[in-house]
């Protein structure tokens, strides 16, 4: 199954395929549109990876996971 993504690193749009590269981070899955953006990803995630919406109403910048956000 096909779904778009955004590439963290350089900000494209990316449809995600099965040899799509991708990295792993604190639980949440990271996609690329080349090595060159997931060595940069996989080189400083922090500076890269987006604070997740975790309740779909707010963002909490220091909360990357589901289950952070007590509300
Ligand atoms: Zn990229």
């Amino acid at each position: 199954m096909k779904h778009k993504e955004k590439d963290p690193v350089c900000g494209m749009a990316i449809s995600v395929q099965d040899d799509t590269l991708r990295s792993v981070w604190q639980e949440t899955t990271y996609y690329f549109c080349a090595s060159a953006c997931k060595e940069k990803f996989d080189a400083d995630p922090e500076q890269y990876a987006q604070p997740r919406e975790c309740c779909g109403k707010h963002q909490h910048p220091g909360h990357r996971n589901h289950g952070e956000c007590s509300h």
